[in-house]
């Protein structure tokens, strides 16, 4: 059998920065010094190769051309590695995750996202861990000779998850990253045990890359007594075509005609609502309380237990891919790479 030949490509965040000796705050260095911070990697029997993107960020400066840029990458190497290892800041992997997720259909190779809460020069670093069993299983085949993990998943403290269903739970903690509504795709122990049942598997399809997203998408979260006059403008097509809503538990919210309004002629004009739940766990369950109905009559759209990180870039997604207003609305309805659970 071949050794596996995994491409790092680092983008930035905790693990590969250090501290500026003049101010003492943290700032990206480059990949080098990450590279020969671990030198265990040379001892794989894998051939690893790095690729560092061209301004290492911290992932809060993290946009949608990067994301294009990050897509690309893979795509352009696709079939000349057998797997992909992101080094990418953990406030917004979960995005990214997602993100990565939708533009990069049909991948049936592994792209493990991973960084770490300390510095990889640091003595206590959990990067090194993180690092090493990425590209394990980044390099992983399933009995059947296929590669072991076929989609865009994140790997954190002994944890597997998969991409689209992360959020990023503490900055203190090394487990920085829970999946609320999906169960782990593998733990590291003495061995990797893999959950075979939880793994994403689609059939034959080919790569291919869409990263054209439309970033016209609005988010709000509800809370009592929110000023509704304040969010209004958020309804106004020349600046959103899709609002995700953040409701209170099964998908409810209080009663204001101000917001049904609102919404109405949103969704009338052709905008695109999406309901999602401010809870971690659970799902939107349309009509079980009677005051989720609001958003049944206006024909908002029920996004299960969907993340908000995964909810925001699919709207991104549907809304950059297709323009008929329906098509829009089939797309965001369906599950498209293991984003939510329909119940
Ligand atoms: N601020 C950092 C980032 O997300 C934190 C981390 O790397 O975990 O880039």
């Amino acid at each position: 059998m071949k050794n596996p030949k995994v491409l790092i490509i680092y983008t930035g965040g905790t693990i590969g920065m250090i501290n500026d000796p003049e101010t003492g705050a943290l700032k990206p260095f480059d990949f080098e010094h990450l590279y020969n911070s671990v030198p265990e990697l040379k001892q794989f029997n894998y051939k690893l190769e790095a690729h560092s993107m061209k301004n290492p960020i911290d992932s809060s400066e993290m946009n949608p051309s990067i994301w294009a840029d990050i897509a690309k990458t893979i795509f352009d190497n696709y079939s000349e590695y057998d797997g992909f290892v992101i080094l990418h800041g953990s406030d917004t992997m979960a995005y990214t995750a997602s993100a990565l997720s939708f533009m990069l259909s049909g991948i049936k190779k592994p792209v493990i996202l991973t960084g770490s809460q300390l510095p990889i020069g640091q003595i206590r670093t959990d990067g090194k861990e993180n690092l090493i069993t990425a590209v394990e299983i980044a390099g992983k085949l399933d009995p059947a000779g296929e590669p072991m993990v076929q989609e865009v998943a994140i790997y954190f403290e002994f944890q597997l998850h998969r991409g689209n269903r992360t959020s990023k739970q503490s900055t203190s903690n090394f487990d920085a990253f829970i999946s609320y509504n999906y169960p782990l795709l593998a733990e590291a122990g003495v061995t990797i045990e893999f959950n075979h049942a939880a793994l994403l598997r689609k059939g034959f399809q080919k790569l291919e890359v869409f990263s054209n997203f439309n970033t016209k998408v609005g988010l709000i979260k509800l809370y009592p007594g929110m000023p509704v006059a304040a969010y209004a403008p958020i309804f106004d097509l020349s600046k959103t075509e899709g609002v995700v809503i953040e409701s209170f538990g099964n998908g409810n919210t209080f009663s204001s005609t101000e917001l049904e309004n609102k919404i109405d002629s949103y969704i009338k004009a052709g905008g695109l609502v999406l309901n999602i739940t401010q809870c971690g766990k659970g799902s939107v369950a349309h009509g079980k309380y009677e005051t989720s109905m609001m958003f049944v009559r206006l024909g908002v759209i029920g996004g299960y237990d969907i993340t908000s990180e995964a909810a925001i870039t699919k709207m991104m997604y549907v809304l950059g891919r297709f323009s008929d207003r329906d098509e829009r609305k089939q797309h965001l309805q369906k599950n498209i790479c293991g984003e939510f659970t329909q119940i």
